[in-house]
């Protein structure tokens, strides 16, 4: 497919900086250039020039690209104008540029998006390019890049050939068995011991503890308790210490907080659930209806009790709050700074802590690292969207049905055809535009 429009977009930052990189890419690119540039400066080299725009007047001097296609990130023509980073002259370059006749500027994704449909990545190289961009962890980091470098799409591309290698073999028997000389009833053992070692690789990159998603979206904490348990000044705490946290949202309603960290290079999410509560106000309500799902997915939540309570089952029995149903449960004393000395609550063995006197938060966060570092141990993942792993477990289940099929070809031919689809599905050869919507829309504009 040829685009017939070139856009443009700033690949930099907005707001003030050293330089300001403009993208193009299309087939006017060659001539962009040279009208604002004057003329065509060497393939691949970057060349100082003054940037005039069409009355004559000088917008900047600039540092000036030309790629011809296709070796280029779209596969297209494309060029890149490296302008002083002030707002007035990026300003002035793209009102230049939008007066370029069959030049439009780029929507989120775009570039990306072009680069996909002329085959320079696959959909799980440009999913890879998306986590990149907002890795905010180093082990975010090392896997968007081992997904950009192709280890996901490699993977499934050769299970997808090795399928399409058996389906040709049962069409084979099928087109033979037309011509009445073979058994039509028997397919070959080693179809079915082929199908057994794919099938089993694909069950095994699926056994992973959802390892690759959990570095994308984050290790979840939930912070749970009997009001007043100290909740949110324990979040608040924990979020002003700056060597662990990254960035501290307020929800989408006034009191549900999730703070983001990083802990040890690796993501952890800590959600406040002081926040839940009946309420009519609907906007809220739909924060806390996504809170809750949040939470039901949480993987660790620390139940607080506050250290001057008296033992009321909160910790041990039935919590206060609505509490998800996870794995793991760890109680934690709050407010130690209130229990008085040779007070028996002190010999509470579970993890202890004092918001007021930072008592214990190194501890606590120490803790929380180790386990997030445990549930994330295991090795790199392959999958590390929901999206694999819906098409990879659609593939092990057709799969399974055709080892526990009848033997007969045409049945064997129609597990195969859609277990290779779905396959096709996660390198993005098939029935995916819906999904490039939604891809392409969470890039950034100019990428
Ligand atoms: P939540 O309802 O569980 O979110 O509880 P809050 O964080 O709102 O705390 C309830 C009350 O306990 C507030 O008045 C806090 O100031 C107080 N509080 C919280 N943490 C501590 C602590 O470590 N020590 C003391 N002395 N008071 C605390």
């Amino acid at each position: 497919m040829t685009n017939t429009t070139t856009i443009y977009a700033p690949a930099t930052g907005f707001g003030r900086a050293a330089v300001s990189v403009i993208r193009i890419t299309g087939p006017a690119s060659r001539d962009v250039i040279q009208r604002l540039a004057g003329n065509l400066p060497p393939v691949r080299r970057l060349s100082l020039r003054t940037l005039k725009d069409p009355e004559g007047d000088v917008l900047d001097q600039a540092l000036v690209a030309w790629m011809p296609g296709p070796g280029t990130f779209t596969g297209e023509d494309m060029a890149e104008l490296h302008l002083h980073g002030g707002l007035a002259v990026r300003e002035a370059v793209l009102r230049a540029l939008a007066a370029i006749p069959d030049c439009q500027p780029a929507e989120a994704g775009a570039f990306s998006r072009r680069a996909f449909l002329s085959g320079r990545l696959d959909l799980t190289e440009a999913e890879g390019i998306a986590d990149l961009i907002d890795a905010e962890t180093e082990a975010q980091r090392r896997q968007a890049l081992r997904q950009l470098d192709g280890v996901l799409g490699r993977q499934v591309s050769d299970w997808r050939t090795r399928l399409i290698d058996l389906l040709a073999g049962v069409e084979a028997a099928l087109d033979f068995s037309d011509e009445g000389d073979v058994d039509d009833t028997a397919l070959d053992a080693a179809l079915y011991r082929d199908a057994r070692t794919l099938r089993d690789e694909i069950a095994r990159s699926l056994a992973d503890g959802r390892r690759g998603e959990r570095v994308r979206e984050g290790y979840v904490v939930v912070l749970a308790g009997p009001p007043n348990a100290g909740k949110s000044t324990l979040l608040n705490a924990l979020s002003r210490r700056e060597a662990a946290i990254v960035s501290a949202s307020p929800g989408t309603t006034r009191d549900v907080i999730e703070v983001r960290c990083d802990l040890g290079g690796l993501p952890v999410i800590l959600i406040d659930t002081a926040g839940l509560r009946d309420t009519d106000d609907p906007i809220e309500a739909e924060g806390i209806r996504r809170t809750r799902a949040r939470m039901a997915q949480a993987d660790l939540v620390l139940m607080l009790q506050a250290a001057d309570v008296e033992r009321d089952g909160s910790v041990d029995g039935r919590p206060t709050d609505e509490v998800p149903q996870t794995p793991v449960t760890i109680a934690v004393r709050t407010k130690q700074d209130m229990a008085a000395p040779g007070d028996p609550r002190l010999d509470h063995d579970g993890l202890r802590v004092s918001a007021l006197t930072g008592v214990g938060l190194e501890d606590l966060m120490g803790f929380v690292e180790a386990r997030a570092a445990e549930s994330l141990a295991g090795g790199d993942a392959l999958v590390t969207r929901e999206r694999h792993r819906l098409g990879l477990t659609r593939c092990r289940e057709h799969l399974d049905r055709l080892l526990q099929g009848s033997a007969l070809p045409e049945l064997a031919a129609e597990d195969l055809r859609l277990a290779v689809r779905a396959l096709g599905e996660v390198a993005g050869h098939v029935g995916v535009e819906e999904m490039l919507d939604r891809l392409f829309s969470g890039f950034c504009i100019g990428k």
